[in-house]
């Protein structure tokens, strides 16, 4: 595979070093902020320090997270199997190498897309670590250049955060980065530390996958900032999956052995396991970028401050994407590239609402939601609806699904949605254009959906609803 970033040759760079504006880090945010630019004539180069184009959402991150789910999905037939009789753990192990093709299949084709868009749009790619030597230049480390711009986008993005308490070999104690280096073969047991996103969608793909999870939190519950009846569903799939969630653990040490890794708990007890994971969030790829000497700002964390627009505290300077900090997603980094690039050039552009931000989580089954989140003293009235209650459910052996709408009960308006189960993170952008637009109960009680689907479930969710307002 020929992952190698297509750079312009050191000559014309050399002869040619100026650029009206250069973009820092080719992951999703300066790939949109690079092309947004080129757009409107502005003479544009991103500069990355990796071998290829993509970032961590290309190489590590979403891509090769979501390919390998849904490979996994395919190759142990979950979707279907109660349908055809297979309501039943996995009995053996997936073939790691069959996975890994597929995830490699996927990001090479994904690059081959981002390389011709840059091309076409005549944007110029130069591979280097850029530091900041100035307001307008930086040097790329690795081979003394420097390069002068007007302005600047920074779209570094981040990198997996570690603990310097840990022994992080890539083989039997590992982050969630390098993970794809333990995949073939698949191991028999993994430790997971950590109950975020990562962690969480990694434990229930593996344990689907054949492996053996342990997975260990330091609180009481997974996702913390997700409605808990979402979250509940999923953990109940990983424990039907063979997986064990361990809750309320603090983890005191790692030992790493020649055929296996020890997780130490705090409470004394331990977890043997063939490899073992942390997954303990992510941080901002500023710490060797010299913003300083560029009068960019960051905060305790090294997270870039800057504004709905994009701006930081340099006049000439905008960043987007993980690198000014949550909600860390590709989804937002990309609307931001887009947004630094309109604000750099003083054109108008509308901030991000980030009430109508929508959510999904790829566990399995996957979660999604939208703005406001009913249940217990929220004040909001909710409706359900379960996927077995409706005939495309039931046709595909969905046991476990649902959708929950959240309505203002005083003015029937919708204010939120969440929903568990096949295609919830598609099927919530119904709900994000209704929540948006303000839709009313009565507005979706008036809709007809095409029958038999899942989206059918908002109606019946809007009628549940209603009754309980009766
Ligand atoms: C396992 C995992 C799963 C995820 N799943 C999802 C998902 O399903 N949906 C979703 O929306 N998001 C997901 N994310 C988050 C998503 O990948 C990130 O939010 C997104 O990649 C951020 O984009 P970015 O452009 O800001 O940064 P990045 O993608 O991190 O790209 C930044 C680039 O900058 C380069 N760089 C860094 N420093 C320098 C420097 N000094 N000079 C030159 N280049 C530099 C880096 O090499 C990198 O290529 C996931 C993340 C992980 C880790």
């Amino acid at each position: 595979m020929n992952l190698e970033l297509r750079c312009i040759t050191e000559r014309r760079l050399m002869k040619n070093n100026r650029y009206d504006t250069i973009v820092i880090g080719g992951g999703p945010a300066g790939q949109r902020a690079a092309l947004e630019l080129a757009r409107h004539g502005v003479r544009t180069a991103i500069v990355e320090s990796r071998a290829a184009l993509g970032g961590t959402c290309l190489h590590e991150g979403t891509i090769p997270s979501k390919a390998l789910r849904t490979a996994i999905i395919i190759m142990s037939n979950w979707r279907y199997r109660k349908l055809v009789g297979q309501d039943q753990r996995p009995l053996s192990r997936l073939d790691g190498s069959r996975l890994l093709e597929q995830v490699d299949r996927v990001i090479e084709k994904e690059l081959q897309v981002i390389q011709d868009l840059m091309e076409r749009n005549n944007i110029d790619l130069v591979r280097g670590r850029a530091g900041f030597t100035g307001t307008n230049t930086i040097r790329l480390d690795d081979q003394g250049i420097e390069l002068e711009a007007d302005s600047f986008i920074l779209a570094a993005g981040s990198v997996g955060r570690k603990l310097d308490w840990v022994p992080y070999d890539g083989t039997r104690v590992i982050d969630s980065d390098s993970i794809y280096a333990v995949v073939d073969p698949l191991p028999g047991s993994m430790t997971i530390v950590g109950t975020g996103v990562v962690g969480m969608e990694y434990a229930m793909m593996l344990a689907l996958a054949g492996v053996k999870v342990h997975m260990v939190g330091s609180s009481g519950t997974a996702l913390g900032f997700v409605d808990q009846e979402l979250v509940r569903t999923c953990l109940d799939e990983l424990e039907f999956l063979g997986g064990q969630f361990h809750p309320n653990c603090k983890v005191r040490s790692v030992e790493a052995h020649e055929n296996s890794a020890v997780v130490h708990m705090d409470s004394g007890e331990s977890i043997e396991s063939e490899i073992a994971m942390f997954s303990v969030g992510r941080q901002a790829s500023t710490a060797d970028m010299s913003l300083e000497a560029a009068g960019v700002e960051t905060d305790d964390r090294g997270v870039v401050i800057a504004d709905s627009m994009c701006r930081t505290s340099a006049p000439n300077i905008y960043a987007a994407g993980d690198i000014i900090g949550p909600p860390s997603l590709a989804s937002t980094s990309r609307e931001q590239g887009r947004l630094a690039a309109l604000s750099l050039l003083g054109l108008p552009a509308k901030s991000m609402d980030e009430r109508f931000i929508p959510y999904g989580i790829y566990t399995i089954p996957e979660m999604a939601w939208v703005g406001k989140r009913g249940g217990d003293g929220s004040g909001l009235v909710t409706g359900r609806a379960m996927y077995k209650h409706l005939a495309k459910g039931e046709m595909l052996g969905e046991d476990r699904g649902f959708i929950k709408l959240s309505f203002d009960p005083d003015t029937r308006v919708l204010l939120g949605a969440g929903a568990v189960g096949t295609d919830a993170a598609e099927l919530i952008h119904v709900a994000k254009l209704l929540v948006e637009m303000q839709a009313t109960l009565d507005d979706l009680l008036a809709q007809v959906f095409n029958y038999p689907t899942l989206a059918e479930a908002y109606k019946v969710a809007a009628m549940d609803a209603e009754a309980a307002l009766r």
